[in-house]
C-alpha cells in the first residue's frame, strides 16, 4: 500500500512480520477457504463487536432521521440541541443504562493496533472487549523483495568468485566477505521460499474432497495425503483432471442423448435434464472457480453515434477473469482477542 508511488526496480524491505510467526501460521493454516476453529471464533467475535457497534452507531443515526424529518421542520439550533441532548443521556448498548453510553475505540498501529469496547456509564457494567486485529502483508510484494535480494546477492557471489579465480584482492578478506553473503543468500532464500509456501497454500493448492478423490483415482493419479492427512494437489493439475472428467460426462450425455432419440420417454428425457444440471454444469462451475479466482466485467461508455440516424452504439463489455483473489494474496497474521465480556 504505501509502496505504490515507488518505482518498480527499487525495492524497499516490505513490512514483515516475524518470519517464524508466518512459518507457524502457514502451517497451522488449511489451504482451502474454510478455516480453522480458533480463526472462526475469532470472526464470529469480531462481527458480533461490530454487530454491537452497528446497533449503537443506528439509534443516532435514527435519532437524526426523525430531526430531519419532522413536520413542522426543526430549526438547526434546535436539532444541536437535540444532538448534545441525545449525547449526554446516550444509554450503553450493553447494559441499556446511561447516561455515558458505550466507549468504541480503536487505536495503535501495525501489531498493536486494537479495537476497543467498554461501559461509559458511571456503574459500569461487565462488557470489556479488546480485539487485536493483526497485522496483513501483501505476498507478492514479499515475494519481488527477497527474489530481489536474492538475485543481488548471487551477483555479488560471481563478482567474489572473479576476484578471487584471477587473484585480484587478498584472499583471507575475500573468503570472509564470501560467507557473509553466503549467509545472507541463505537467509533470503528461507525467506522466499516461506513466502512463496504461502502462496502456493493460498493460491495454488487445492485440497480433494472425497468425490474429486474418487475422480482422481478414476484417470489413476495416485494423490498422497499430506502430513495432516489431506489430499491437496495443485491448482493446474485440479483442473486437468476436471477437464477430462467434464470430457467422459459430456460424451456419457451425448450416449444417454442418442439413446432418448430411439425411445423418447419422459423418464429419460428428466434423466438426461438431470444429469446435465447435477454433473456436467457442477463440474463445468469447479473448473471456472478454479482458473479464475475472480471474474469480472468492466463496462465502456461508447460516447460515438452510428449511421445518419446518429443511434447510440452499445456499451463494450470487457470480461475480466483475474488468476487470483486479492483475498489470497494477502496473510493476516497475529490476530487475538484478550478480552470479550459482556
Ligand atoms: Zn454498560
Amino acid at each position: 500500500m504505501s509502496d505504490d508511488d515507488e518505482s518498480p526496480t527499487t525495492y524497499s524491505k516490505p513490512n514483515t512480520p516475524e518470519i517464524d510467526k508466518l512459518k507457524s501460521l502457514i502451517i497451522s493454516s488449511p489451504s482451502t477457504g474454510s478455516s480453522d476453529k480458533s480463526n472462526e471464533s475469532f470472526y464470529e467475535k469480531l462481527q458480533e463487536y461490530y454487530d454491537l457497534k452497528q446497533q449503537y452507531d443506528q439509534k443516532l443515526r435514527d435519532a437524526h432521521t426523525q430531526w430531519n424529518n419532522s413536520k413542522p421542520p426543526m430549526s438547526l439550533e434546535k436539532k444541536k440541541e437535540n444532538y448534545q441532548n441525545f449525547m449526554m443521556n446516550r444509554k450503553c448498548i450493553n447494559c441499556n443504562k446511561g447516561p455515558g453510553g458505550t466507549i468504541f475505540s480503536q487505536d495503535g498501529i501495525g501489531q498493536t493496533r486494537k479495537i476497543t469496547a467498554i461501559c461509559g456509564c458511571e456503574d459500569k457494567c461487565n462488557l470489556n472487549i479488546e480485539i487485536y486485529m493483526g497485522e496483513t502483508i501483501y505476498i507478492p510484494e514479499n515475494l519481488d523483495y527477497y527474489k530481489q535480494n536474492v538475485e543481488e546477492l548471487k551477483r555479488e557471489l560471481t563478482e567474489y568468485k572473479l576476484d578471487l579465480l584471477f587473484n585480484l584482492r587478498d584472499e583471507e578478506e575475500v573468503l570472509a566477505e564470501f560467507r557473509t553473503i553466503k549467509e545472507q543468500l541463505t537467509e533470503n532464500l528461507d525467506q522466499l521460499c516461506t513466502m512463496k509456501i504461502a502462496f502456493d497454500k493460498q493460491n495454488e493448492e487445492i485440497e480433494l474432497g472425497q468425490s474429486s478423490l474418487e475422480i482422481f483415482k478414476f484417470f489413476e493419479q495416485e494423490v498422497t495425503p499430506n502430513e495432516e492427512g489431506e489430499y491437496v494437489v495443485n491448482r493446474k493439475k485440479y483442473i486437468e483432471i476436471m477437464h477430462k472428467h467434464l470430457n467422459n460426462l459430456i460424451s456419457q450425455f451425448k450416449t444417454k442423448t442418442l439413446e432418448y432419440k430411439k425411445e423418447p420417454t419422459r423418464e429419460k428425457l428428466k434423466d438426461n435434464f438431470e444429469f446435465l444440471v447435477n454433473e456436467i454444469q457442477e463440474v463445468q462451475n469447479s473448473i471456472r472457480e478454479e482458473k479464475y479466482h475472480i471474474i469480472y466485467m468492466d463496462t465502456t461508455e461508447n460516447s460515438a453515434k452510428k449511421g445518419f440516424k446518429k443511434q447510440k452504439i452499445m456499451d463494450t463489455y470487457t470480461f475480466n477473469p483475474s488468476k487470483y483473489s486479492l483475498d489470497n494474496l494477502m496473510v493476516t497474521m497475529n490476530t487475538k482477542i484478550t478480552e470479550f465480556e459482556r
